[in-house]
Formats: structure tokens, sequence, C-alpha cells
């Protein structure tokens, strides 16, 4: 097993992630196996209670593993799926060794951070590394080089090295170049944490540098000098302009070729479906306008994986794509707001928790269906659609999902069944992978050009079947259903209405989008 570890230097939000991403998809283009962990040094277990208006979406995985958004990169740039175990947080690993603890297993030791979390931390690794059956593990440590919080992975990540045959480890440090005003590239805050790095007693092998513009000559031997490694281990990642480019960059940079020889690695192989992708994005025609009406539109990583689903679709379709997040309550305030949504060749209404905005959700569903503009509802926004149509078709007035009106006349969407003892807060949801049978001649079996799908799920609500026959006899269709779950709905005759239980962008990836977004982006091209 090969390993490469990447730590962040000088401030977050550098593109660790991206970066990670990245060399993994190089590696992948050279036909190595590549499987990636993401550790968040946070005392959560994992991202599942976590506010998408802090940290960004939560993005779940095939085994319902609520995790960091970055996973969602690793999947799409290495085109894999992970699993729960990818995200290592403080949370689990404490959890595990008190358990231990308490078990008896230390055989009466005093527990201590090093050598029993460090430990533990490097047999996680180790085994979901072992398990994944990759030939590159890439682990990618969260937080900045010298936050109290990462200390004993950082301390693990070293005794690894020590374990480890040299050339089977090698340590990348993402860190900032800044420019002065007068433009001059500066080095400074490198070399500190790069010297914050050695006081840990990691020594970087490769050093990213993130800047403006392309690294100068004098720059980089100026940091390989003072950091000591060799000039071509300097590399540089200055701003691109969507970040399906850093890959390509960083491969035309040497990073990858460096990386290889270092850890004794050679490969004639070589796969340009990346570059051909990107390749198509440059050369988009025209432009389809998206409506998203959502909650948290003030952040864009909130909904990162349906930003990414729509640019899949729109590449693979061939068209530009611009993307508007309508903020849900600001309809609700003032309804003539939205007539807005006529601007725009599609709206989209995303899933979400709570009450606020769900009545200008509605508003907006009800102003697709009628002005026959395309429509995407995913999870909330499918059960919203239900909603929208029991009380504006099937008569149904005032119903409601019991999550936002407990006594509401007609619940058509309402709580899962309980399930059995189960009180963690994330386990009460239905959470990954599902599959569903779509109904033979339906919207959803043309898109997916399949009878059974399998999409990931994360809620606690769903269409009660009880209203099902009512809404159906009024013309919506429940065409994917796994047993008595309403999966998806569609309303023939329309331009495009479809919206599901399930949340689709969780699988989409560049060149191969989520099937109901590339037709919701076809639907929008064909007006
Ligand atoms: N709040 C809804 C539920 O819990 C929808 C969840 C979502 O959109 N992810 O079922």
């Amino acid at each position: 097993m090969k390993y490469i570890i990447v730590t962040g230097g000088v401030m977050s939000g550098l593109g660790k992630g991206i970066t990670t991403a990245s060399i993994g998809r190089n590696l992948k283009n050279k036909g190595y196996k590549v499987t990636a962990i993401k550790i968040d040094p946070y005392i959560n277990i994992d991202a599942g209670t976590m506010s998408p208006f802090q940290h960004g979406e939560v993005f779940v995985l095939k085994d319902g593993g609520e995790v960091d958004l970055d996973l969602g990169n690793y999947e799409r740039f290495l085109d894999t799926e992970l699993t729960r175990e990818h995200n290592l947080t403080t949370g689990k690993v404490y959890q595990a060794v008190i358990s231990k603890e308490r078990r008896g297993e230390y055989l009466g030791k005093t527990v201590q951070i090093i050598p029993h979390i460090t430990n533990e931390i490097k047999d996680r690794i180790r085994k979901i590394a072992a398990k994944s059956g990759a030939d590159f593990c890439l682990i990618e440590v969260g937080g900045t080089v010298g936050d109290i919080e990462s200390m004993p992975f950082l301390e693990a990540v070293r005794q690894m090295h020590r374990e480890e045959s040299k050339e089977d480890l090698a340590f990348v440090h993402v860190t900032l170049v800044p420019m002065d005003a007068q433009g001059d590239q500066k080095t400074k805050p490198t070399q500190h944490s790069v010297k914050e790095l050695r006081e840990l007693g990691l020594t970087p092998h490769v050093i990213v540098t993130r800047c403006k513009e392309h690294l100068l000559e004098s720059t980089a031997s100026k940091i390989a000098l003072f950091c000591d490694v060799p000039e071509e281990a300097v590399i540089s990642a200055n701003d691109a302009n969507d970040i399906y480019e850093v890959p390509l960059m960083m491969e035309k940079e040497g990073l990858t070729d460096y990386l290889m020889k270092r850890l004794n690695l050679h490969s004639d192989k070589t796969d340009d479906s990346w570059s051909q992708m990107v390749e198509r994005m440059h050369n988009l025609k025209g432009e389809v306008r998206i409506a998203i009406v959502g909650k948290y539109t003030h952040l864009e990583d909130s909904y990162l994986s349906i930003s990414a689903s729509i640019k899949h679709a729109a590449i693979e379709c061939g068209v530009n794509y611009c993307t508007d997040w309508i903020n849900a309550e600001s309809i609700e305030e003032d309804p003539s707001g939205v007539e807005q949504l006529s601007q725009y060749d599609g709206i989209l209404v995303p899933g979400g928790f709570g009450e606020r905005g769900t009545e200008g959700k509605i508003m907006a569903i009800r102003y697709a269906r009628e002005n026959n503009i395309p429509f995407l509802g995913l999870c909330l926004g499918m059960q919203l659609s239900v909603v929208e149509f029991a009380r504006n078709v099937a008569g149904l007035e005032n119903a409601n999902s019991t999550e936002f009106d407990e006594d509401t006349p007609y619940p058509v969407i309402d709580l899962l069944p309980e399930q059995d003892g189960v009180l963690d807060m994330g386990a009460t949801m239905r959470l990954g992978d599902y599959d569903a049978d779509l109904k033979s001649g339906s919207l959803a079996e043309k898109i997916y050009g399949a009878s059974k799908i399998v999409e990931r799920h994360r809620h606690r609500y769903e269409v009660n079947p009880n209203y099902v026959d009512r809404i159906e006899e009024k013309g919506m269709v429940f065409s994917g259903k796994n047993r008595n779950r309403m999966e998806i709905t569609e309303i023939p005759g329309k331009k495009f209405f479809f919206a599901s239980q399930f949340h689709p962008e969780f699988k989409s990836r560049p060149g191969r989008p989520s099937p109901p977004f590339k037709a919701f982006v076809q639907a929008m091209i064909s007006e």
C-alpha cells in the first residue's frame, strides 16, 4: 500500500480537498486503484448533525454514512464509492478507545493519547486502506498544521512514516504564497508553516503552493531551499477557472511524475477521459437558466452536490448553465415574487429540513407545474410537490407534511414507521442506498433506461401510502417505488416534472451525469 498524506498550512480553505482529489485522479489515470480518507479533527462523530450553514452540505454515502463534503469531491474525482469509515473524526476515534477501555481491553493500563489514540488512528487507516483493495490510499488531514485538535492525527501519521517503508509514504503540504502590494510573491508563510510541521517531526516531500498567479522560478527555488525539498517538488497551484482543471494543471506541473518517482513506481498507462471531459466543458454552446429555490441560498457549499450534478449534466448536454439561488422565504413574504421564476428555463427545489421557506417552495412548485416549466424536486422538493398537488389539484385542502403541521387534515407526507429502539440522531433516518422499482412506460424508466435503480437517501418523512390512490387519480404518478415507499413522482404530459424521495445528486459524476439531472437539462434545451 502506498500512502500519500496531505496536510495544510497557513490558513484553512486553501483547497486541500481538491488537491487530494486531483492527485488521486491523476494516479487513477495512470491505471492505479486509488482510495481516500478524510480526517476531520472535530469531536462530532460524523457530519450528520452539522448545519449546512456552517459546514456546507452533508454528503451521504452508499452505506448511509453522513460525511464531510470533501468525500463528495473524492467520489466525483475518483469515480468511486466510499463508505463511512473513510471519514475519520476525533469523535469516532475517542468513542472507540473509550469503549475498549470500558471493556477492559487495555488490561489495566493508563489509556493515553500516545499510544492508544494514535494506535487507534493508525489501525483504522491501515484497515480501511487494506479493505479497499487500492494501490494508493490518500489521507487528507483536515484543519491547519498547528491546530490543537489535529495533533494526535499528525502524530499518528508521523509514526506511520517511521513504520512504513520509505518508498510507501509521501507527505504533501499545501500552503499559501500571497502577493504583497508590489505584486511580489511572498514565501514567509510557507516557510513558517513548514517549520511548524518540522517541529512535529514531519518533513514534507512535496509542497503545493496556492497562489494567484503561477509561481515564479525564483519563488519556487527559494521555497525549495528554505523548506529543504527539490525544486521539482515545489508545485505551483495557481487559481484555476474551474476545479475540474486542477488535475490537469497538477499533471502539467509534474506532481504525479514526482510522486511516482519518489514512491518508486512507473506506469505507461494513460486514461484521458478526464481531460476529454474538461475539453467538452470548454466548448459549451447556448445557455440554460435554472432557479434553485431553497433555504441555504447564501452559501453555495450547502448544495455542492446539486451544483456539481447540474454541471455534469450541462457538460454532457453541451450547454452552458447559470444557476440563481432564490430564497424561498422571500417568495413566502411577497408571493408576487414567484413571478420572477418566469425568467428561468427550469426550477429545482432541493432537500431540506424544518419549516422555514416551505410555503415559498410550494408556491415555486405550483408555478412550475402551472406554467409547464421543467421541474426537478429532490427529497423535500419531492415531498412538497406531493403536498402542492394534493392541495391544488386533488382538492385536499391544507394537506401538508406532518413535519410542518402535525394537525393537518391530510397528512400526505408522514413520519417513517418507527425503527426499533434506535435513539441516535442520525439513525432514525432512512439513510444511504435503497432500490426502487420503476414503472414500465414511465418517464423514470425512460431516463434511467432501467426498471430497477439504486439511489442514496436521507430522510425521516415519506409519502403516506393512504393518499397514493387519491393523488394518482388526479394525474400525478408514483413511478418509482420501494414496496409501499414512494420513491419517484412525475406528472405525465408536462415538459418535465420529476421529483425523487432520494438524492440523485450524490451519485452524479463528471462524464456520467445523474439521469434525472441530465433529463432535466435536456428538457430545458429542447424547449
Ligand atoms: N425533511 C424531510 C425529511 O426528513 C426531507 C429531508 C431531505 O430533504 N433530505 O424527510
